[in-house]
This record gives structure tokens, sequence and C-alpha cells, in this order.
């Protein structure tokens, strides 16, 4: 008998490893606060090895067929300095998440997992338990609040698939969806409280008159129902091994929305967590084995990459660090592949 396991988090890393689980047999619940579909805080711009993930979990060409498109450059924009669009090193697929989350679940179901959807885990991290619960909050760091902003939009004409504008207090990414929508998606950083979002949303996403961010907004239609927001962002570089629960995704680490990785961090977790999982259902490891295997996996995988992002990120919001980056990246091809190598 196969010993069961139990997911707390139906988001990507969540059902990407329930997926994986049940193709291999495993019994497996998840449980999911939420409901779905469901729009979340993304810039939907899936870069880096995640789709290496997707694809040996043979849910890639699904994807393709959901309508997913492909990102083939990127333009960067901050008040003094333009980096106009530029290949990037390799192709990112753009993709709404509230199209993804429900096919995964749905793809999960198919599988014959078990959904619980609506119903929040309040219990211990225990032997069987991963936490695959996303985000860890944390109200301040380094003296700031982080918070983000996300809602789609049309009528928006774009210079390149995915434009990063910098501002003062954060950045704005806007992304190419199928389906001629655009995803206006920033994050933000405040000394004080966050702000009343509900109310200003469009004023941060909007970002200052005459910038190129406005003026690209000039005549967006916002898709109201798809505005939401998230506050108490920790983008702290965490290490697996060491950790006392078994985690996957945001929960293990997040990384810093600019490298547009996150997504593809939580495919790759989830992956990395099937086998030692398998080995401990399967009674061939116990929790703790399992749970040292898969934090060496997820240190050697990750940890580089998230101290490159935690570097990349302290630079963008310094205005003579990210002055230098941009000019050194609009002009050495080096550094431009640099960046993303380094953080994928
Ligand atoms: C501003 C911003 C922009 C971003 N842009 C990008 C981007 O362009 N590209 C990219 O790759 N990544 C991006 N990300 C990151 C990306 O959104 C995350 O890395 C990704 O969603 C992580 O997936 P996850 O499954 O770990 O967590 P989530 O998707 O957050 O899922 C966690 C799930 O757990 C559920 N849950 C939580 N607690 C419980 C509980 N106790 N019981 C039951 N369920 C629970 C929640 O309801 C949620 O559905 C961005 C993030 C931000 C903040």
């Amino acid at each position: 008998m196969a010993r069961p396991i139990t997911i707390v988090g139906g988001g990507l890393a969540g059902l990407t490893l329930g997926i994986g689980l049940r193709q291999r047999g495993v019994p497996v619940t998840v449980w999911e606060a939420g409901q779905y579909p469901r729009h979340r805080v993304c810039g939907e711009f899936i870069s880096g090895r995640g789709q290496g993930s997707l694809g040996r979990l043979g849910l890639l060409d699904g994807l393709k067929q959901l309508g997913a498109c492909a990102a083939t450059n990127a333009a960067f924009f901050t008040p003094t300095a333009t980096v106009a669009a530029r290949p990037l090193p390799e192709a990112a697929l753009c993709v709404s998440r509230f199209t993804l989350d429900q096919w995964l679940a749905q793809e999960f179901q198919r599988l014959g997992g078990d959904l619980r959807t609506g119903e929040r885990w309040a219990g211990e991290y225990g032997e069987g338990i991963v936490r695959a619960s996303g985000r860890r909050v944390e109200p301040a760091a380094e003296g700031w609040r982080l918070f983000g902003l996300k809602v789609h939009a049309r009528d928006v004409r774009l210079t390149a698939d995915l434009e990063m504008h910098f501002g003062p207090d954060g950045y704005v990414g806007l992304c190419r969806l199928p389906d001629g929508e655009t995803n206006v998606c920033g994050l933000f950083r405040s000394a004080t409280a966050v702000p009343d979002l509900a109310l200003r949303w469009r004023d941060w996403l909007r970002g200052a008159a005459g910038s190129a961010l406005h003026t690209r907004l000039t005549h967006a239609r916002f898709d109201e129902s798809s505005f939401c927001s998230i506050a108490g962002i920790s983008l702290r570089a965490r290490q697996a091994l060491g950790q006392r629960e078994v985690c996957a995704g945001d929960s293990l680490s997040m990384i810093p929305p600019v490298t547009g990785n996150g997504m593809s961090m939580a495919f790759e977790s989830a992956e990395l967590a099937i086998t030692p999982l398998l080995r401990f259902s399967q009674d061939e490891l116990d929790w703790t084995q399992m749970r040292q295997q898969l934090g060496q996996a997820c240190d050697a995988a990750f940890i580089s990459r998230l101290r490159w992002a935690a570097w990349l990120q302290r630079a963008l919001f310094h205005p003579p660090a990210r002055a230098a980056l941009m000019f050194l990246a609009a002009r050495s091809e080096t550094l431009w592949r640099g960046l993303f190598e380094h953080t994928r």
C-alpha cells in the first residue's frame, strides 16, 4: 500500500507536484483555501527552466493548446534610459493564471487526485505533508513594505512582448497575453504603511505622468474583475536544507518577480520533489531521509539563482546602479545573456 501524500496549497507548485505524484500512482490530496478559476498577482511570464519541467511532466503541449503564447523579446524603461526591444536568450511563455491554475486543477482531478477546494489547512506540517501554500508573509523587509498589483487590460500598444518599466517606487511589467490582452503587473515598495490599494491601484500601475509607462496605458481599458493585490511580500532567499517543513514553490523561497522565474521555480521544485516523495510513499525512504534528499536537490538548483536575483533586485531599486546596469545591458550581449543565465 502506497503511503498517501497531503499537499497544502493548490497553486502552481502544489498542483504540479500533485499531478507528478498521481502520474506515478501515489494517493494525493490537495487542500486549497480558494476556488478556481481565480486571478493571481503575477506577471504571467514563464521564463527559464520551468518549461523543461512542464515538458517532462507532459504538460507543455496542453499549456500551448490553452493558448499560452511565446514571448521572444523584451524592452526596458527607466526615467532616464531605454533598452529597446532585444531578443530574449530563450523564449518565455505567457498565459493568464486565471486559465493556468484552473487547467492544472482539472488535470490533477482527471488523474484521480483528491482536490479539496475552499478548505484551509490549519494542522501541523508533519510526515507526509508538503507545504506549497505560497509566499511567506512578512510585513516589512529592511524597512520596506512590498506589495504587488495586477490587472488585465486591452488597447495597450507594446513595443516588445514584455516591457519592464522601472520607477522610483517599483517596477511594472507589461506582458502580451493571448486574445489581445495585456497583463499589467507591478511590484512596489513603501517605507510607510501600504497605501489603500483598492482605491489607488490605477495610479500605482500607470506610473508618473509623462513616463513611457503612463503613455503606454493612456488608452488602456482595464478589466476590473481581473484586478488583484497582495502585500507582505518577503523576497528573502531561503535555504531548503534545515527547514523543518517540506516545501515547494514560493513557500520554499520566493525569487524577485523581475526575473520572471517564480512560476518556473514552482514547477521545478515540484518536479524535484516527485521522486523523493514517491520513494517515501513506497517505504524506501523515511521522512527524514526524504527531507534531506529533497533539501539538497533544491539548494543545488536554487540557491545561486536566488542570490543573483536578490542582487539584481537591490540594484534595480538603487537609481545609480540601475542606470549603470541599463547602460551596460543595452550594449553588452554578454551581460544581457549573463543576467538571464544567472537568474533562470
Ligand atoms: C508582483 C509579482 C509579479 C510576479 N510576476 C511573475 C512572473 O512574471 N513570472 C513568474 O514566473 N512569476 C512571477 N511571480 C511569482 C509567481 O506568481 C509565484 O512564484 C507563483 O505563483 C508561486 O506558485 P506557488 O504555487 O508556490 O504559490 P501560489 O500560486 O501562491 O499558490 C499557493 C496556494 O496555496 C493556497 N493556500 C495558502 N495557504 C493555504 C492553507 N493553509 N490551506 C490551503 N490552501 C492554502 C493559496 O490559496 C494558493 O492558491 C510574481 C509575483 C509577484 C508578487
